[in-house]
């Protein structure tokens, strides 16, 4: 389900409890993560929505390399030609969606969570845990990216050891991905916290990350799972600290 404008020109679309963005900027559009498999029908209606065609889409930017992100990365790589960018710590994750290195067994976890049922159920229906491997990508470390909407990397290790926001100082905006979120899929509650720790590879280090979320001072936070924040990152990050590793 598409969003328009959650911030200037940032478009948000949710699918399987899953957000994805896309980011308009001098050029065209950059897609900040991609959701999962089915969400390429989703690709193509946002586009359709917006006015837009597919060759307007200039990137892919990944915040983390986990499997309900990667959803539509390599297809778009190979249909529309566009590099997909990601934090160099977590190319490995892009080549083995399946394979990453977390505390606990997900799947086991949720199970344990009734509130989280809603969201195992969607995972299974849109073949969240199947997304196709990115053959190639392009890595970054930290400074602004040359794609439409210019984000800064922000990065935020914890919930993968390569996880990164992106900040878009302009528009008083950063995209969140999963280094913090409104809604935990793993465990079904609301609010802002981190992820919970079946699903981080350091809870620890996720929860120091919160710092450099809220140091980008941001009014708007988009986050990788639940509702937009609207009160600030400094907000956002001292909520999810009193939230504490669940
Ligand atoms: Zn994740």
């Amino acid at each position: 389900m598409l969003t328009r404008d959650v911030a200037d020109g940032i478009h948000r679309i949710e699918d399987a409890y899953t957000n994805w963005y896309l980011v308009e900027g001098d050029g065209g559009l950059t897609v900040v993560d991609t959701g999962v498999p089915t969400s390429w029908r989703s690709f193509r209606s946002a586009l359709r929505d917006l006015g837009r065609s597919p060759a307007d889409v200039k990137a892919v930017v990944l915040t983390h390399g986990h499997f309900d992100h990667l959803g539509f990365a390599e297809r778009a790589r190979k249909e529309l030609g566009v590099p997909v960018w990601v934090h160099e710590d977590d190319v490995l994750l892009t080549r083995r969606p399946r394979r990453y290195g977390n505390e606990r067994s997900p799947f086991a976890y949720m199970a344990t969570q009734p509130r989280a049922l809603p969201v195992v159920a969607a995972f299974l229906r849109t073949g969240a845990h199947f997304p196709k491997p990115v053959a190639h990508v392009r890595r970054y470390e930290h400074g602004t990216l040359d794609v439409p909407g210019t984000p800064a990397v922000v990065p935020t290790p914890g919930h993968t050891l390569g996880h990164c926001a992106l900040h878009f100082p302009d528009r008083d905006a950063v995209i969140a991905g999963d280094a913090i979120v409104t809604l935990n899929p793993y465990t079904g509650a609301r609010g802002p916290q981190i992820v919970a720790r079946c699903a981080n590879a350091d809870s620890e280090r996720a929860l120091a990350s919160l710092d450099a979320l809220a140091a980008t001072g941001a009014r708007t936070v988009l986050t990788g799972h639940g509702e937009v924040w609207r009160d600030g990152a400094e907000s956002a990050a001292s909520a999810a600290r009193a939230a504490g590793i669940s």
